[in-house]
């Protein structure tokens, strides 16, 4: 259903939503809330720079300042629980001065500004007399810049209430087997009564999004029960020429996963392998090895990465070697012109033997071929749910590795990938030395000082920023990538620096990095476009802006970008304003380095129901993120009991659109 069904919905909002992946009135019901207030948990007003939520009178009517054309406040006096006066002040929102009445009592949630004494930015608020009797948890949804947190909210509720959340179950095996059906788990989350609701709400929806994944699990289970009738040669001899050629010599653990897989392409079943290993950890030429060696006896062979650039620094990498030993290799991609797709779908129809290296294009039907043998996707979790479905498909006959870099707890990894046979490489080539440092506002200066000193001798810099050009916290004034491009072309000088961000085209993003590889330019500024696999060597410099705003998993992929010649690194994270809870998350990340770690104290500091704001920003840091074990184990004795059943999960609109939400 289109978003113009939604009363306060006009084409520019329904634009805005449409860039933030809300597509669909379905989409809408399933814009999951952040967090959540806890009413019963309320404060008064202090001047420390900490968010709160505070229940307080209005005692005088709104006033309006406007500063200029395009920017003004709006503020009124109001009494707190225990008597503080203060003024809830809204920045831009002119129609504020209707809202609140004398002697209404509202939620505020906020901080004091920290210029104003007395004042208290309002980020959202709701009144006392709009809440429900008996509800104590308030879902706080992300806002976006021309929406705020009462108008979504109206938006989905509207949503509810328009489109049926279809599970794929059939409606009586959900009856039979489920506390909830998915319709009501959904809207319990919206609007939860107390925390247990809430949890059994999640549950069930959590459920909805495993069962796919078990099934996808079994089904590689059963492949692998299949003969193989594969034959791969040449093993030494291309393992022999490979190390010949490498500037470097493998690591042991490299050489124990190369000899993993080998002893897997001997044995005559199919191949259903995923290589774990950290940010930097080398499994590149580990699967350029096997794939050499699938080649060399006569096989197609396919690498897959989930980004164009990505796809390009691998097929570079493989024709360095591949060229040596005289084997064929190609680039697919999206743009790869019509001639030479031509040219790949006959060499696979042709059987000769080739190495396709390229994007999710290499996953389209024209390029099969019983004679392609084995498919190594790099990243495989940034591939989404339908793109896993063709994938199944096409390693139907096919030996499949799947190689992964982010470290995810073990309860989850057996979600993701229970049906795989598992390596790891966990010690990386050489010991990073990578110094991570926390910098207050009043540092800053000097770590741009410290920055000029380094690019001059050479080094470059990768500077992260959450947002392209939009804010929607007042907190973040000067922070976005577009500021920070301005005001670092002014301290370095614009030839100095790029900009990249996922605006931009395929063609113009890979000219800025290109500069960056091998131009001018030393410093980078971007948002987390750059988080996947880039590999350049001479970086050393990582500045994350309000590092708060991403996830640890994203901060450990931002710090494994630099350091990767083994030279001296230095991450900094400009962080003004942390909360008590932020900051102990920023602080484990600089005092930790092995990704599991941090994976595990991510997942239990925020999966264990963090409820009351965590300074999470991003579309998928919400407490849907994370799964619980026990939640997983129901979704395996329910699948297990419904076996039998063919469920068909890749039409339900419902399941699509949640597992894009979990998969972005
Ligand atoms: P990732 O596992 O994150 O995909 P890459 O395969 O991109 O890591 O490798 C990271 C860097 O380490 C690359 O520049 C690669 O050339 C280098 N590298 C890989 N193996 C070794 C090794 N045994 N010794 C030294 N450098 C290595
Ligand atoms: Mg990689």
């Amino acid at each position: 259903m289109d978003l113009n069904v939604i009363k306060g919905l006009g084409t520019k909002r329904i634009e805005l939503l449409k860039s933030k992946g809300i597509e669909s009135v379905t989409d809408l019901a399933l814009y999951f809330p952040r967090s959540y207030y806890d009413l019963s948990n309320n404060e008064s007003f202090l001047e420390d720079g900490k968010f709160r939520l505070i229940k307080a009178k209005v005692v005088t009517c709104a006033k309006v300042a406007r500063i200029r054309k395009d920017f003004g406040y709006c503020y009124f006096e109001a009494v707190d629980e225990i008597g503080n006066k203060f003024k809830p002040i809204f920045y831009n929102q002119p129609y504020i001065k209707n809202v609140f009445k004398v002697d209404e009592t509202v939620y505020f949630f906020g901080k004091n500004s920290p210029t104003k004494h007395g004042y208290f930015i309002v980020s959202t608020y709701v009144k006392e007399q709009k809440i429900k009797e008996g509800t104590t948890l308030l879902p706080v949804y992300k806002t976006f810049k021309g929406i705020g947190q009462t108008s979504l909210k109206s938006f989905v509720d509207q949503a509810l209430e328009l489109v049926a959340v279809d599970s794929f179950l059939p409606q009586n095996i959900e009856n039979k087997h489920l506390e909830l059906s998915l319709q009501e788990a959904v809207k319990k989350v919206h609007d939860p009564k107390s925390k247990q609701e809430l949890t059994i709400a999640k549950t069930r929806i959590d459920i909805e999004k495993i069962l796919p994944y078990i099934k996808y699990n079994e089904d590689i289970k059963k492949q692998k029960t299949l003969e193989n009738t594969r034959f791969y040669t040449n093993f030494d001899h291309i393992l022999r020429l490979f190390c010949d050629f490498l500037p470097y010599t493998l690591t042991l653990e490299q050489t124990k996963v190369i000899n993993q897989i080998m002893a897997d392409m001997k044995n005559h079943k199919p191949i259903n392998r995923l290589i774990q290993g950290d940010v930097g950890s080398g499994k590149t030429i580990v699967s350029l090895i096997v794939l050499a060696i699938a080649v060399s006896s006569g096989y197609s062979a396919m690498l897959v990465a989930p980004t164009e650039i990505l796809a390009k620094q691998h097929y570079q990498e493989a024709l360095k070697y591949f060229s040596n030993l005289g084997l064929n290799v190609s680039l697919l991609t999206g743009k790869t012109t019509l001639a030479d797709r031509k040219e790949i779908s006959n060499c696979l129809s042709s059987n000769k033997p080739i190495l396709i290296v390229g994007t999710q294009t290499c996953l389209n039907d024209e390029f099969v071929s019983d004679n392609l043998a084995m498919l190594v996707i790099d990243e495989q979790h940034r591939f989404g749910v339908k793109q896993r479905a063709k994938l199944l498909n096409k390693s139907k006959n096919i030996d499949l590795i799947m190689l992964s870099a982010t470290p995810i707890p073990r309860s989850m990894s057996l979600i993701y990938y229970g049906g795989l046979d598992l390596s790891v490489l966990s010690k990386p080539p050489f010991v990073k030395q990578i110094q991570t440092n926390i910098v207050k506002e009043s540092k800053e200066d000097d770590m741009w000082q410290f920055i000029k000193t380094n690019i001059e001798n050479n080094a470059k810099a990768y500077v992260v920023c959450s947002n392209i050009d939009e804010n929607d916290d007042d907190s973040y004034i000067g922070l976005s990538a577009k500021e920070m491009y301005n005001k670092l072309s002014h301290i370095y000088g614009k030839e100095n620096v790029q900009l990249a961000h996922g605006k931009l085209t395929a063609e113009q993003a890979e000219k800025v990095l290109d500069n960056f590889k091998n131009g001018s330019a030393k410093i980078l500024v971007s948002t987390t476009v750059i988080e996947v696999g880039i590999d350049i060597k001479d970086a050393n410099i990582m500045v994350i802006v309000s590092p708060e705003k991403f996830g640890l998993a994203t901060l450990h992929q931002l710090r494994g970008r630099i350091g990767r010649a083994g030279q001296k690194s230095y991450c900094f994270c400009m962080a003004r304003n942390l909360s008590e809870n932020s900051f102990e998350r920023i602080d484990f990340f600089k005092n930790h380095t092995d990704g599991f770690e941090i994976a595990e104290f991510d997942y239990t500091s925020r999966g264990a129901g963090n409820i009351l704001g965590t300074n999470q920003h991003g579309k998928t840091d919400n407490i849907f993120e994370f799964i619980s074990l026990s939640t997983f184990n129901k979704a395996t004795s329910l699948y297990n009991q419904l076996k039998n059943l063919d469920i068909d999960f890749s039409n339900n609109k419902t399941y699509l659109a949640l597992s894009e939400i979990a998969m972005n």
